[in-house]
């Protein structure tokens, strides 16, 4: 390594990734690279771009998807050079505010309503009525410089800082904000960048333009979908029983003329439920580009332009009621603001770029799918620099295609340093999930579970089971439980919150040895968690985790034939390739873990190119003999 500041002594791979993106930020150009998870990316991403900042001044914008990545960065930055470079922690009003956090009023506040709302509070403080934000003024009447040193000295978490000021009774989120100018190193969500509105007001406190500023994405496979998900819309039944619950309370105007607004939401719970009798084909089903403007303009007599008219009085309607529950100390939010504002989306939406659905999930609704990473990720591409890094990335012009990185970002691998040999992938070829093969022959899927209580018998170490959808892992873990006896069986279940999942891991992670869990491939244990030494030693893939075939997929898939010349790979296949590599690879996470993963799926061999999986008569015998 060139230089130092690198805090520990660097194993294989490490200065070679430090020394790239430092290459990456003088260069001003881009980097996806893919290298083992557990190989230390956020300290080496932090070192090559502090490194590269030294002589070209620019900032750091860290981007994670999740809280415990985001501590992981300011512990790092603690330590490289010995912490002598100034980093902020950034996380929403809704993790920030503590008055968020102590009026039940504001509970369950997205962005945009908190933001509102911290505006008008102190507006009001500043006109002298103090009890507005009582953790605004004292903000502004204390001497801060405390503050400021606790900051630059501690390097503290946003969790910390928060529980910091709670003890003070000051605004850990107006603190933080006001130190983003001076700092080197923001840590913050995706939310913040990709975020349209959100971007513009960090870029404001960061003093900086985008192309001052180098982004890291942290566990940036996740991104594609994301930015798709972000960019996309839905209006669901709900939201429109609870329009009706807005019209008891606030009135019920005539919008048009014979046409009160209750009407005009009564119309689309019946266009709503039409879609679904006619479109829906098990869990979604695209539906024609004007349909929901055409059955509006029949049912009511409206012209496209009367139509229009009719929106932009939903839209007032809408105000007014925010308006009233922000004068009643509430979150300014309406719901039949939500209604109008999806129609005007709806109505704008650019043909090719989004697909139309009806959907049914916990509810029915209408959804705007953004089949196009690439909206969402334009800003990157402005950027000074761009980082982006995973332990499954592959294949890695995918992912540059796919969010719309230029041609000349550059690309690469850093082998895994751990020995290859702590790692072996088996695979069966008397079995598969494959639908039509289970139709055709049920009794594969008691073969399946067969070959899994076999392993579980003769290799009694922690095992995971990832299935590739929740509806394979019920039809085949109740048929595995049946024939066990002595293990302790956990189960990822998507309806329980972050810290219950907790629980459940570390009660399976406790049970040293003898627990089984059921989990999901791409499902959150298959993505976020750690499993170090004994607390698993074997992951048992039921299954290759293809996406399901719903309607949203074809259209995704459809959409990168035309956009990139091979949906099969950009749709298909990559993002299976990575949720099977995230399910293999909570296996190795150090020199000394050895684990073995068994894809019980015939398919697998069409994954030989990124995962190497050696084909096994006798799983049982060569299971024991690895471990032996
Ligand atoms: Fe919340 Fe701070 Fe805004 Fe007050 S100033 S509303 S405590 S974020």
């Amino acid at each position: 390594m060139s230089e130092g500041g690198f805090p520990y002594r660097p194993r294989g791979g490490q200065e070679r990734l430090v020394d790239l993106v430092s290459a990456v930020c003088d260069a001003r150009n881009h980097l996806v690279v893919e290298s083992a998870t557990g190989t230390g990316k956020t300290v080496c991403a932090l070192t090559g771009v502090l490194r590269s900042r030294r002589q070209k001044g620019s900032k750091l914008l860290y981007l994670t998807r999740t809280n415990s990545q985001q501590r992981q960065v300011m512990f790092e930055l603690r330590r490289i050079d010995n912490g002598k470079h100034f980093g902020v922690a950034l996380q929403g009003r809704r993790n920030m505010c503590p008055l968020a956090q102590s009026d039940e009023g504001l509970e369950g506040g997205n962005p945009e309503e908190l933001s509102k709302v911290c505006s008008e509070r102190k507006a009001r403080v500043l006109k002298g009525e103090e009890e507005a934000c009582p953790y605004f003024a004292n903000t502004m009447a204390a001497d801060l410089g405390l503050v400021t040193r606790y900051l630059r000295s501690e390097l503290p978490t946003a969790e910390e800082f928060s529980a910091y000021c709670r003890d003070l009774r000051v605004c850990p989120y107006e603190i933080s904000k006001m130190h983003v100018p001076a700092a080197d190193v923001v840590a913050a969500p995706y939310i913040m960048f990709f975020d349209g509105f959100i971007r513009h007001n960090l870029l404001d406190w960061m003093g900086s333009t985008l192309n001052e500023i180098v982004v890291v994405v942290d566990e940036a496979h996740n991104l594609p979908s994301y930015a798709r998900e972000l960019k996309s819309s839905r209006l669901s039944e709900m939201t429109l029983r609870l329009s009706e619950t807005e019209i008891d309370e606030f009135g019920n105007p005539e919008i048009a003329e014979g046409i009160c607004l209750r009407d005009f939401v009564a119309l689309l719970r019946n266009i709503l439920d039409r879609a679904v009798e006619e479109y829906l084909i098990d869990e979604d089903g695209v539906i024609p580009q004007s349909f929901l403007e055409e059955e509006l303009m029949f049912a009511t007599g409206a012209t496209s332009h009367r139509l229009k008219g009719m929106l932009s009085q939903v839209i007032n309607y809408g105000e007014m009621v925010r308006d009233a529950r922000r004068g009643a100390g509430r979150l300014p939010r309406s719901f039949i603001h939500r209604v109008a504002s999806f129609l005007v989306f709806w109505h704008a939406l650019e043909e090719g770029t989004y697909v139309k659905l009806v959907v049914k999930s916990d509810v029915m609704a209408l959804e705007a799918y953004c089949l196009d990473s690439s909206l969402a990720c334009a800003p990157l591409r402005e950027c000074r620099s761009s980082i982006h890094m995973s332990g499954t990335l592959k294949p890695l012009e995918d992912y540059r295609i796919s969010i719309g990185l230029p041609s000349e970002t550059l690309m690469e691998e850093i082998p895994s340093p751990f020995p290859p040999e702590n790692c072996l992938v088996l695979y069966a070829d008397d079995v598969t999930t494959k639908y039509e093969d289970i139709e055709r022959d049920p009794t594969i899927v008691n073969r399946i579970s067969e070959h899994i209580t076999e392993l579980l018998e003769g290799c009694r170490r922690n095992t995971i089971i990832f299935y590739p959808s929740y509806a394979t892992m019920k039809r085949i873990s109740g048929l595995v439980d049946d024939s066990l006896d002595d293990r302790r069986v956990f189960r990822e279940d998507r309806s329980i919150g972050q810290s219950q999942l907790m629980e459940v891991v570390t009660g399976f992670k406790n049970s040293s040895g003898t627990a089984v869990m059921h989990a999901v491939a791409g499902g959150r244990v298959s993505e976020g968690i750690d499993f170090p030494g004994e607390e698993m030693e074997v992951a048992i893939i039921a299954g290759i985790p293809y996406p399901k075939p719903t309607a949203r997929h074809r259209a995704l898939q459809y959409f990168c034939d035309i956009r990139f010349g091979d949906g099969w790979t950009h749709a298909v296949k990559a993002p299976t390739t990575r949720k099977l590599l995230q399910s293999i690879g909570r296996l190795i996470r150090s020199e000394t873990d050895r684990g073995l993963a068994v894809v019980l799926d015939r398919r697998a061999v069409h994954f030989q190119d990124s995962v190497s999986a050696t084909r096994s008569i006798e799983l049982v015998d060569d299971a024991r003999e690895f471990f032996s």
